[in-house]
């Protein structure tokens, strides 16, 4: 197969990975820069072109999409969807996942158990937010931010008042979620490829941080995931439209809740806890996928 794939850099972990396990299972692979990706898109024969030239027709392309690139980067896989190639995960399904309130609103609509979570506009509402999430310590997050940064925890009704109205201020989208105190600083990554979750890891925030994000120092170890656990990863991926993602859950008192569900998941943490070699299950998935649906994404051409 000739896959490209989306990334800004052949050095990134998770892109190394998976350009050496597709070549290892003899398949042609290039890393396409997407910011130097530019696209004809009014001719009869779209066509996207890199670096000054024409890039041959691909059967697969590995849409790896950084946050901050979100708009051109899903514009640019878009087009590789228009001109017939197959991607890991759909245009549409990333644009969905990285807009975290409409993730909760499609998630909650399917029954998947989420923190509570509230949202207003006008600060003379939120006093009427802070209720509707139980009152404090709740978390305050920035709809933008990603790797933890703008995920504020505040321990009094005081406090969140006044960060939720710095917030506001700044004129900043964030939404307001209910604390899941027992969840002890920890969340679950569950790796979903093709429908299974192929690994799961525990991270723990280090001690006096309730965040366990990786860049934020937390640490990784495997963990065995009960069958709810999996299940509500696999449906959640399902729901946003993901072949390939990284759920994270909650453990709270009534079972598990999902936080996010991650369109371009990195390989580093989950193949360094888990010992096993993602990327090359990642190549699987496009081996059996790509000759079946060619040509068949249900975005093709639309927005
Ligand atoms: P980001 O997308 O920036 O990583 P998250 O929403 O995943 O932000 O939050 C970062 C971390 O903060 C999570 O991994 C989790 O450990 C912790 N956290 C987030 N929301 C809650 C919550 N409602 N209750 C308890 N801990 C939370």
């Amino acid at each position: 197969m000739k896959i490209a794939i989306l990334s800004r850099s052949r050095r990134i972990y998770s892109t190394a990975r998976l350009l050496e396990a597709a070549q290892s299972r003899g398949h042609e692979v290039r890393v396409v820069d997407t910011l130097r990706c530019s696209m004809n898109i009014a001719s009869h024969r779209p066509s996207i072109h890199f670096g000054g030239e024409k890039l041959e027709q691909q059967d697969a392309v590995i849409p790896r999409i950084g946050a901050s690139i979100t708009f051109y980067g899903t514009a640019v896989l878009r087009q590789f969807e228009v001109t017939g190639t197959y991607p890991l995960n759909e245009s549409v399904a990333i644009s969905r996942s990285r807009d975290k309130l409409r993730s909760l609103q499609l998630l909650s609509r399917r029954g998947i158990g989420l923190p509570v979570t509230g949202f207003c506009h006008s600060p003379d509402d939120i006093d009427d937010l802070i209720k509707m999430v139980g009152g404090a310590p709740l978390v305050i997050k920035l709809l933008e931010g990603t790797q933890g940064i703008g995920v504020v925890l505040a321990e009094t009704r005081k406090a969140a008042e006044s960060v939720i109205e710095a917030f506001m201020g700044l004129k900043a989208n964030i939404m307001v979620q209910e604390y899941i105190k027992e969840a002890g600083g920890a969340d679950i990554r569950c790796f979903v490829v093709g429908g299974k979750v192929v690994a799961a890891m525990r991270r723990q925030a280090q001690p006096g941080e309730f965040r366990s994000n990786l860049h934020r120092g937390g640490s990784a170890e495997v963990i065995k995931i009960t069958p709810e656990e999996r299940s509500t990863a696999v449906r959640a991926a399902k729901i946003m439209g993901l072949n390939v993602a990284g759920v994270d859950l909650l453990r709270s008192n009534h079972g598990p809740l999902v936080m996010e569900v991650n369109s371009s998941p990195g390989l580093e943490g989950i193949e360094q806890a888990s010992g096993k070699d993602i990327a090359g299950m990642i190549i699987q998935f496009l081996e059996k996928n790509v000759v079946s649906q060619k040509g068949s994404t249900r975005t093709r051409g639309k927005g």
